[in-house]
């Protein structure tokens, strides 16, 4: 087996680029996973949503998927890619632990880095009390006392989304705008209170959030805070193909832009889960993992096609002479009128 040259290679082994990487290895593709091994999720405690997976940890999501993956002949290693380049018809892709590997065409799904609000003690206890996610662990905290902290223009919605899961709501509006007349109406109606005055802190108890801290000294007693981070797809190695990330209309932050089955700007390059879809759950991305896999080997069947006319119609290759009566044979077989000269 050649260990450098791959049909497909995934930078990012998350929940993304292993469907996709399991999709390609059960098409009997070769394929190369190439993993930093940080998964966004990395520091919850368990995956909810997926379902027949409620609670799994996120590592033994990666470590079943990369068994499932290895299983059908695909390969992963763990390093960071750290540049990607054409080469020829195909694709180089540089590791920072030295390899250079080459593949027909790429798929990236590298993630998204959530860039948190700078507040001391926030990002401790992100994935754990700090949350973003209702879907994901709204449950875990129902009933008790959530914050939801403003830093961005979907802080009413976040409010409101999560009263559903618990009747004792307060939006800290921290150094956001005062909400609009109507949302204060809503507010009010949902028994929502509102808190003016900067956060400046997060309290703690025995490693647990116990109260929002503010300018004025006063401490809101909350067990978890709801945020808005701003997604950040992780792109960087794209550059050397000339992608980018751009911004998202929805303004949450930034995402490579992509079709409904990954594709880029760039032919043979697709992306697939929150690099692109910056809202996309544990199964949203797997789904968008099997969908860019299958029409990255559509694409390589197609290739094989036409490499295989290509070659049939070539005077030098080995279909001239001896075969050409197989052809003619082969032509009539599929109803095709050989050219007779
Ligand atoms: C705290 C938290 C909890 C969450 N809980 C849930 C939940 O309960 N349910 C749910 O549905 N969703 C949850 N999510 C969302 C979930 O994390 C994402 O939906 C999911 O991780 C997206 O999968 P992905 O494969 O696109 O990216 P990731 O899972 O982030 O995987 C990307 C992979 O690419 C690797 N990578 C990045 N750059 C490179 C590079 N240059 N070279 C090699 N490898 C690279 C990373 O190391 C990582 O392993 C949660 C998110 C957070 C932040």
């Amino acid at each position: 087996m050649d260990d450098t040259h791959f049909d497909v290679i995934v930078i990012g082994g998350g929940t993304a680029g292993l469907s996709g990487a399991l999709t390609l290895a059960r098409a009997r593709r070769s394929v190369l996973v190439i993993d930093a091994g940080e998964p966004r999720n990395a520091p919850a405690d368990g995956i909810h949503g997926y379902l027949t997976r409620d609670g799994l940890a996120p590592s033994d999501l990666v470590r079943l998927g990369e068994d499932e993956v290895t299983r059908y002949g695909g390969q992963v290693v763990r390093a960071r890619a750290t540049s990607a380049r054409a080469d020829g018809p195909g694709f180089a892709v540089g590791t920072d632990d030295g390899r250079e590997v080459t593949a027909r065409r790429l798929l990236v799904t590298t993630g998204l880095v959530d860039e948190l609000p700078d507040i001391p003690g926030l990002r401790d206890l992100w994935g754990h009390d700090v949350l973003h996610c209702p879907y994901c662990h709204g449950w875990e905290v129902r009933d008790q006392p959530v914050g939801v902290l403003a830093t961005s223009p979907f802080a009413v919605h976040q409010a409101l989304l999560f009263r559903q899961w618990s009747p004792d709501v307060t939006l800290f509006l921290h150094t956001s705008p005062d909400p609009a007349p109507d949302e204060w109406e809503q507010l009010a109606a949902r028994d929502i209170a509102v808190v003016d005055g900067e956060v400046t802190a997060l309290e703690t108890r025995d490693g647990r959030l116990s109260g929002v801290r503010l300018t004025s000294g006063r401490v809101v007693p909350r067990r978890a805070l709801a945020v808005m981070p701003r997604f950040v797809a992780r792109g960087d190695v794209l550059a050397g193909l000339g992608l980018a990330a751009v911004d998202h209309a929805m303004g949450v932050g930034q995402h490579v832009a992509a079709d409904v089955a990954g594709l880029t700007s760039v032919p043979g390059v697709r992306v697939a889960g929150n690099v692109t879809d910056l809202m996309a759950g544990v199964v949203g991305a797997a789904a968008a993992g099997v969908a860019a896999a299958a029409a990255l080997n559509a694409d390589l069947v197609a290739d094989d096609a036409r490499r295989a006319v290509e070659q049939r119609r070539s005077p030098f290759s080995a279909a001239s002479g001896a075969r050409v009566a197989e052809i003619v044979t082969g032509e009539r077989r599929h109803g095709l009128t050989p050219a007779r000269s």
